[in-house]
């Protein structure tokens, strides 16, 4: 073989090993030539397309992902690499997107999250705020009203208005307390009691609540207990009163006049050492429709549009029950037929007292005779911002031959105290100048040990986890909340003073 055909032979083998193609048949020095220069162009091209390829992967790198990589007619290796690289480069994108979109709304989320608590923490606020600012005027209203109803020279006109006013008062108070309740079980504050009780006397209690109801709508009621349930029980009985209280007032409410209610109190079970007490509540009332029967334990839900105007009532009553019966891990549940009746049936465990039972019975001593205070009439030092208040305290505490002194605010209170002897000392707790907290600081601080260590009621308007803490840690004795019982601060002083007496 010529020298000539050997190199187009090698020219050739390369050449079709890289590029399958071949431009001449001949083998004269011009083919050859022709040969050389066809591959040189070929690889020039490989070369320049190598070098965009390059810039393109270091642009990439340095974040542009918008440019795709071009794909020629050759059809080659370089080709099928640009091609996957292209759509590797989308499927990042891709999932860049996405990542982002997730940073975005991750972002929003812990925005919305902290903006709702806010939103939750101001209506709290506002809500128990408000609530405070109604039960304030509440309590002048209720307990003039209650001390007007004593006075027998009333005539029948009068006092029935007055009924009327204390019976607006009433509702008004279980519904800000129902909204108090609500938002105290919503932030958990709510605590209950573990104290003995006799659940025959809580359901007596509520049917004399109702009895002028019953009378009136001519009701057939009846009471069964079941001898099983123990005669003492441990647990929070205002509690129970309350959903009893609610359960028997539905059943009242949504009756016909001459409809029957039948309350029925048994044991379900006794398991590891608790009474599964079953409460039912049944009525031969309106009942309630299927479809609505699954949403009246939420807030605010009445059966329909106008059963607040027909029969009064916010729609709270249930939610607070349910949500008080599940904090004492019990259940309750309704059955009820449109125009027949309802029946709701809840479940409790609670544990039996017994003698051996580690809560302490409380005992209460209303014996007035063994309290010796000063100088014959118990001294008390009243320390509130409110002029109706003041009036109603003064006007309550007279009717029990209490000597009465009413300051203005906390640091009166404290020089008051400095400068006289008082028995007990009845304390608001948000006052100007000086608050309830800072005045009680103030006197567990003074050197005189009588004085340092007199009896303190808070007496306020809301009572909630944090405020009965806030009294306890800073030394206040009891609290009472606003608008109060007067016989419940009458014992309440008399028991205070007992204590400090012995
Ligand atoms: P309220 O009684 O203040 O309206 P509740 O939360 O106690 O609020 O009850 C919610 C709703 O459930 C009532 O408005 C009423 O529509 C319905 N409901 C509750 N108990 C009964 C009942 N015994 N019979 C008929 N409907 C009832």
């Amino acid at each position: 073989m010529s020298k000539l055909k050997e190199i187009l032979a090698l020219v050739r083998s390369i050449n079709g090993d890289e590029f399958h193609e071949q431009i001449t048949d001949g083998d004269s020095l011009d083919d050859v030539y022709r040969e050389l220069l066809f591959l040189s162009k070929k690889i020039e091209s490989k070369k320049n397309r190598t070098d965009v390829i390059i810039d393109h992967i270091s642009n990439c790198f340095a974040g542009d992902f918008f440019h795709q990589l071009p794909i020629s007619e050759e059809q080659d290796e370089l080709d099928v690499f640009c091609m996957g690289f292209n759509t590797y480069i989308e499927e990042l994108k891709a999932v860049m997107v996405s990542r982002n979109l997730l940073e975005i709304i991750n972002k929003k989320l812990v925005e919305e999250k902290e903006h709702s608590k806010q939103l939750v923490r101001a209506k709290d606020e506002f809500m128990s705020n408000m609530s405070h600012e109604i039960r304030t005027p509440l309590n002048g209203i209720l307990g003039f009203t209650n001390l007007l109803l004593k006075n027998t020279s009333l005539d029948t006109e009068a006092k029935k208005q007055l009924d009327s006013i204390k019976i607006s008062g009433d509702i008004l108070l279980v519904i800000i307390n129902d909204i108090l309740d609500l938002l105290k079980i919503e932030s958990g504050q709510i605590k209950l009691s573990e104290k003995p009780f006799d659940l025959r006397q809580v359901t007596h209690f509520i049917y004399n609540t109702f009895s002028i109801q019953i009378t009136e709508k001519e009701i057939d009621f009846d009471i069964s207990i079941d001898k099983n349930v123990p005669k003492s029980l441990i647990g929070d009985s205002i509690r129970i009163s309350q959903i009893l209280f609610n359960l028997v007032s539905n059943a009242i409410k949504f009756n016909h006049s001459k409809g029957k209610v039948g309350l029925k109190i048994g044991v379900d079970k006794i398991e590891n050492g608790y009474h599964f007490i079953q409460i039912s509540v049944k009525d031969t009332g309106i009942g309630i429709p299927s479809d609505k029967i699954n949403f009246i334990f939420n807030p605010f839900i009445q059966v329909s549009n106008d059963t607040g105007r027909k029969y009064g009532g916010t729609g709270l009553g249930l939610a607070v029950t349910k949500k008080i019966i599940n904090i004492m891990n019990g259940e309750i549940y309704v059955k009820s037929k449109l125009g027949l009746g309802s029946k709701f049936t809840t479940t409790i465990p609670l544990l039996e007292y017994t003698s051996d039972s580690s809560v302490s019975q409380p005992v209460i001593n209303n014996d007035q005779s063994v309290i010796s205070v000063s100088d014959g009439k118990i001294k008390v030092l009243v320390a509130e911002d409110n002029r109706i208040n003041q009036l109603l305290v003064r006007t309550v505490l007279k009717r029990f031959n209490f000597d009465c002194t009413i300051v203005d605010n906390g640091k009166l209170a404290v020089e008051a105290l400095i400068k006289e002897s008082f028995d007990i000392i009845l304390m608001d707790l948000m006052m100007p100048e000086m608050n309830g907290y800072e005045a009680t600081l103030a006197i567990r601080s003074l050197e005189d040990v009588t004085k340092k260590n007199i009896p303190i009621i808070a007496l306020t308007a809301v009572v909630t986890s944090p405020v009965i803490e806030a009294c306890t840690s800073i030394g206040i004795d009891k609290y009472m909340s606003k608008p109060f019982e007067a016989n419940e601060l009458h014992k309440m002083i008399i028991e205070l003073l007992q204590t400090d007496k012995t």
